[in-house]
């Protein structure tokens, strides 16, 4: 059997999968396939870009263990924490969460992955005063090489902890992962589309955009000078839901209607792409709405493409954006795909790309019939000089040499890494290449 990512970027052909629906089951399995000396990984939703769940040897799918297992009291602020099965996706998650009245506090742009995915590769949403999913853990029970069932947290054995909360899965399988979730709550959402250089002015200022909305994010079209500016609020000005009907039209029949049509045409005519851009950024009209926070943060993507993405700190987005611009009008890449930019709030995970560093994200992407090699790698080499850290579950070329040098503590997650798995039996050729052999 063949096992492929869903963007088509990696695939594997495991010597088994298994489906366990409980601990002991994982540890059975992760025992049997430590006495043979066979490796095991763990799959999510398959999303992240790069082979990091890739395996010869035994896949592990932990679908079956997707249900909220534990709430806990409500807190003064009415958060609260929620344990929950590590193969749990976020869409089901929040559902489950809304109907007891509650919702994570910050997410990414789609809901597919499962929360254990989520959190091994630092997946993030964007706001200057939040953190990515990682944050919002509060302990981990795992599954260790040696088929241990271990609870992890802050408290009990805080260096695995750290490696299981933002670790691509080199701790051991993560079989329930402990949440601060808040009350649910609805978010306004204004979109827009603004002149590029406008937004630049007011990007890194703590007083303008970034600092002064809850979640900030905006996509550049190459070769066009506007933005679509995107911001969510907790507190509106009293927009009212969107229509179902609107709904369906702007993103499926705009949004993902729209950006197969200009991909298809790009990807064959790489002459009219800037035209497109131009047209695709002219094209997009405002709107604002409100609605649950868990509806308003994600968005369905129906179109498969490539993508990297880099973490870097703030002041870097504007140097950055313009050495992007100034190499792509150099070249003339073919990019028919716009590039992404969002922010998050420093933070003290051991391996996220936001460790005490208040962090903006520049994603680029590319179309799926396109090349994206030489786009990616001259970005890449862009980054570098502004000790731009990578996205562990999207596409880049680091090597553990590299990362250790962006990581303070990532001696630190290795030690706890050669404590845990000494024989590496949750390992690959993505672990190896980013943490070492
Ligand atoms: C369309 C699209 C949109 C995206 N949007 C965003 C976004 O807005 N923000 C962002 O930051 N990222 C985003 N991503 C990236 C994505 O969130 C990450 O790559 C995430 O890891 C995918 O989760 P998954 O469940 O598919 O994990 P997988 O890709 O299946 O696995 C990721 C890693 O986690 C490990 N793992 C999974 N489950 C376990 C477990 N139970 N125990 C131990 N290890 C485990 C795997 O072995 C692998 O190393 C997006 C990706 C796509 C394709």
């Amino acid at each position: 059997m063949v096992w492929r990512n869903w963007a088509r970027t990696a695939s594997a052909s495991p010597e088994v999968i298994e489906r366990p629906s409980n601990d002991a089951e994982v540890a059975a399995v992760v025992r049997w396939a430590a006495s043979r000396g066979t490796r095991v990984r763990v799959v999510g939703a398959g999303h992240s870009f790069t082979d990091c769940a890739a395996t010869d040897g035994v896949m592990l799918s932990l679908d079956a263990m997707n249900r909220i297992e534990h709430v806990g009291p409500a807190g003064a602020d009415g958060s609260r924490e929620v344990r929950v099965g590590a193969g749990i996706r976020l869409h089901r998650l929040c559902r489950d969460l809304a109907s007891r009245g509650l919702a994570l506090e910050n997410m990414g742009d789609i809901d597919q992955q499962s929360i254990a995915g989520a959190i091994s590769t630092g997946t993030h949403g964007t706001g200057a005063r939040f953190g990515g999913f990682a944050t919002q853990v509060r302990a981990v029970r795992l599954v260790t090489a040696d088929g241990a069932i271990v609870e992890t947290s802050p408290h009990e054995r805080p260096g695995l902890f750290e490696l299981a909360r933002l670790g691509v899965g080199a701790a051991g399988v993560l079989t329930a992962v402990t949440l601060r979730v808040v009350r649910a709550f609805e978010l306004e959402a204004h979109e827009v589309p603004v002149p590029l250089e406008q937004v630049l002015e007011s990007v890194t200022d703590d007083g303008g955009l970034v600092g002064s909305h809850d979640h900030v994010e905006f996509y550049w079209w190459p070769h066009s000078e506007v933005v679509q500016l995107k911001v969510n609020d907790r507190q509106g000005t009293g927009a009212a839901p969107l229509h179902p009907v609107r709904r369906l039209i702007d993103d499926e029949l705009l949004s993902n209607g729209g950006l197969t049509l200009t991909t298809e045409l790009c990807s064959s005519v790489g002459a009219l792409t800037p035209a497109v851009n131009r047209f695709a950024a002219r094209a997009l009209t405002e709107r604002r709405f409100r609605g649950p926070s868990h509806e308003v943060f994600t968005a369905r993507r129906r179109v498969r493409f490539r993508e990297m993405e880099y973490a870097v700190p703030r002041e870097a987005v504007v140097p950055l954006l313009h050495e992007i611009d100034a190499w792509l009008r150099r070249t003339g890449e073919n990019v028919p795909f716009p590039i992404e930019v969002r922010f998050a709030a420093a933070d003290d995970v051991w391996l996220s790309t936001a460790y005490r560093r208040p962090t903006a994200y520049i994603a680029v992407h590319q179309a799926r019939r396109l090349p994206y090699a030489r786009y990616f790698r001259a970005v890449e080499a862009m980054m570098a000089e502004h000790a731009g850290r990578p996205h562990w579950g999207k596409l880049h070329r680091l090597r553990a040499e590299q990362l250790r040098a962006l990581y303070p503590r990532f001696d630190d997650a290795l030690e706890v890494r050669d404590a845990v798995d000494p024989d590496r039996v949750f390992t690959n050729a993505y672990t190896e290449r980013v943490f070492g052999a």
